[in-house]
């Protein structure tokens, strides 16, 4: 795609968050989802690691991320992503506190202008008291769709519409991460040719105002063309992983928690 694009075999994603708002068991709810024991149908809220080469990227920062990170032993990153400023994927921004004291330097939040200003809000403590002692730094970079370069890696920012809210999809080389959407400019597709591996979010198998249900998800996903797609950003209605996923088209699954791809 790109000459920044590091070492192929030095990629990976890994889901760190593959559950929707209310995670994966729901709080108070006894279905046979909630109850399962099923590993794979426990699910936090979406968030996903990607490392290419040296670079680690983290999208979202939602409200799991503590145990997302301590799960994944992630001890660095590079650059924080954001999709939009829904809370499922910012309310963990205070997580990121012990991974400043560790690199010493402010952490590098990546976000179009509405995500800045609703974390400004969300975390007037950090914005407002920059020089308070244990505040971490975080310092803003704006994003917008096209090609451009974030931590020396060269990636396509997609725009998407989540309803009639604008939000962002990621490319990195030959792997897509896309969540919370339901509507997709047609152009948009040509940037999503000659993938490998697509992440895309199916909420569950009913239609909803702001995101694909399973079947939309599966008609954008065919329109893609990716040998291996993932579901994410998965409700409890969308059914157990064991009945839903054989169900599913050829190279297509219904994403985990702690699911790793590796770039061949
Ligand atoms: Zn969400
Ligand atoms: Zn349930
Ligand atoms: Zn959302």
């Amino acid at each position: 795609m790109d000459t920044h694009f590091p070492n192929r075999s030095y990629g990976r994603i890994t889901a760190l968050g593959t559950g929707t708002s209310q995670g994966v068991p729901v709080v108070g709810c006894r279905c046979a989802v909630c109850t399962s024991q099923d590993p794979r149908d426990r699910r936090l809220r979406s968030s996903a690691l990607v490392e290419l080469g040296e670079t680690v990227f983290l999208i979202d920062a939602g409200p799991d991320l503590r145990a997302q990170l301590l799960r994944s032993g992630v001890e660095r990153i590079d650059a924080v992503l954001f999709t939009h400023e829904h809370q499922d994927h910012t309310a963990g921004l205070d997580d990121l506190r012990p991974l400043y004291f560790a690199q010493n330097q402010p952490i590098h939040l990546y976000c179009s202008e509405s995500v800045e200003r609703r974390l400004r809000q969300q975390y007037a403590y950090v914005f407002e008291n920059a020089d308070y002692p244990g505040v971490p730094q975080f310092e803003f970079h704006r994003i917008g769709p096209g090609k451009q370069t974030v931590a020396g890696v060269d990636i396509n920012v997609l725009p998407l519409w989540h309803g009639s809210m604008p939000v962002l999809g990621f490319r990195f080389g030959p792997m897509a991460y896309l969540t919370d959407f339901n509507r997709i400019e047609p152009e948009v597709y040509r940037e999503l040719e000659k993938l490998d591996f697509l992440v895309i979010s199916a909420l569950h198998k009913e239609p909803h105002h702001s995101h694909w249900h399973l079947d939309g998800a599966l008609e954008c996903a065919r329109c893609i063309e990716a040998p291996e797609v993932r579901l994410t950003h998965i409700s409890h209605r969308m059914g157990l992983y064991d009945a839903v996923n054989p169900g599913l088209p050829e190279g297509v699954q219904l994403w985990y928690d702690g699911a790793v791809w590796e770039l061949k």
